[in-house]
């Protein structure tokens, strides 16, 4: 019999109403865009390669190259095999990569195809790497999909030749190539050989030459990628994005790893850099210790305007991480914080680093969607809101400023050719927090003259 007893609604289970996450091939497809001449190939259907191209393209406001296996009604029905084949053949005749990077999608996934036996049965040239990773897009969010492709570039490629070649490997997380190109920059002023994989610096930041480069200058060399394995050490920022692939390379080639955060904010700067002046046994340079010096003058000079203030932020959990203790530091309440990416180690670190504050009543949550911040935000609002540009949606609506920070930004420009990472980061997150306090504080203080006038 039908059961009419009502039921207490409690929470939304099973649906996400703009999730705060996208699919996981977008991250496997940057990942891979971070390997010198690689190709990336999306083993699925036409629409969803274009998709994950058009997000990445309107982020990066540069062309993003990639092949599809096109998957038709008969791959659907018979398996993805022999168009990966026919793929891996036409990919190299005519675009010629050193190298495809091949991730799978929803399709390909609940066919069941297996890419590593296909990879190893097709007709790959001489000299030229296929690689993969699983990303299904039904688990997960595009950050398990840069960490499994992560992942993938170990096991295909790290080698242990058992050669020492004193460097350490930075794996940078799912960062824009502004933070590499931070992180690099500290790296060498600390004097520290290094490589840093993914790197997709001087690819999808790359200068406008009049001509159409189908693979730019930037991006790891596989022969970095297999020298990884013979590396004193790997610091994986980024727990969500970057620690399996530096776990597979403990495993695969025993060098050992630290995971640290991503520094966004002066305290994970400082862990960053007091880690590598540790593992090198150097002291840090003058040169950052002015930077950071001017970072704690500007972080006292502005803090009257972030002292109390509510903030609501949004976005991926290892860049949510760094800039829920930097919002902290700065003396902010973070009240909402939210990550659309499942993973309850998230909601962990939050929750530690709230008590360590003696912080109450904030919210903290992983798997969440926007919807849900904007019921919460309506219950109970906010000063300012970091985020994404699907946030703008909360923001015009509940007349919140909004600090674009994280992926994707589509409706701004020169994004990612600034950082947010590294005490230079912090800075510029201090001048675009201030700027949109101050002009939400001018903007009310105008609509005051005018009724005062009136
Ligand atoms: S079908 Fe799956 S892989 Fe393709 S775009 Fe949709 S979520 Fe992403």
């Amino acid at each position: 019999m039908l059961d009419l007893t009502p039921k207490k609604i409690t929470s939304r289970k099973g649906l996400r109403i703009n999730p705060a996450k996208t699919c996981q091939p977008i991250g496997a497809m940057y990942a891979a865009l971070g390997i010198y001449k690689c190709l990336p190939h999306s083993h699925g259907s036409q629409g969803c390669c274009s998709y994950h191209r058009m997000q990445l393209t309107r982020h990066f406001k540069d062309p993003v190259m990639a092949s599809t296996s096109s998957f038709t009604e008969g791959a659907s029905v018979f398996g993805g095999g022999a168009n990966l084949k026919t793929a891996i053949k036409n990919v190299f005749t005519i675009y010629n990569p050193d190298i495809m990077a091949v991730h799978t999608t929803c399709l390909s996934e609940t066919i069941g195809d297996d890419l590593g036996t296909i990879i190893a049965q097709a007709d790959v040239p001489e000299g030229k790497r296929v690689i993969h990773a699983s990303t299904p897009s039904y688990v997960g969010s595009h950050i398990t999909g840069f960490s499994n492709m992560v992942k993938g570039m170990v096991q295909y490629l790290a080698e242990n030749s058992g050669l020492a070649n004193g460097k350490i490997n930075v794996i940078p997380g799912f960062v824009s190539p502004a933070e590499m190109r931070e992180i690099k920059r500290i790296l060498t002023l600390m004097g520290i050989e290094y490589i840093m994989f993914p790197d997709t610096s001087g690819v999808v930041d790359a200068p406008m030459t009049g001509e159409h480069d189908m693979y730019p200058e930037g991006g790891t060399r596989v022969e970095d990628i297999i020298d990884t394995g013979n590396s004193d050490l790997t610091v994986a920022l980024g727990s969500f994005a970057s620690e399996d692939g530096a776990v597979e390379l403990e495993k695969k080639c025993k060098v050992p790893f630290k995971t640290l955060e991503i520094p966004i904010g002066i305290e994970a700067t400082d862990r960053l850099i007091s880690a590598l002046a540790k593992a090198v046994h150097r002291e840090v340079p003058g040169v950052l210790e002015e930077e950071r010096g001017q970072l704690v003058d500007i972080m006292l000079d502005s803090h009257s305007y972030f002292y109390g203030k509510k903030v609501a932020i949004s976005g991926d959990p290892d860049m949510v991480t760094g800039l829920t203790e930097f919002v902290m530091s700065l003396g902010m309440i973070p009240q909402y914080v939210l990550t659309g990416t499942p993973g309850k180690a998230f909601e962990k670190r939050i929750n530690r680093m709230l008590e360590g504050a003696g912080m109450e009543g904030c919210v903290v949550k992983s798997s969440g969607d926007l919807f849900e911040l904007h019921q919460w935000i309506k219950n109970e609002p906010v000063d300012l809101l970091l985020g994404n540009s699907h946030a703008k949606y909360i923001a015009r609506a509940e007349d919140i400023p909004l600090v674009r920070v994280g992926f994707p930004i589509l409706d701004r420009y020169v994004h990612h050719y600034l950082p947010t990472a590294g005490y230079r980061g912090a800075m510029r997150l201090i001048e675009m927090m201030t700027n949109a306090l101050l002009e939400r504080q001018d903007r009310d203080c105008a609509d005051e003259d005018l009724e005062l006038v009136m």
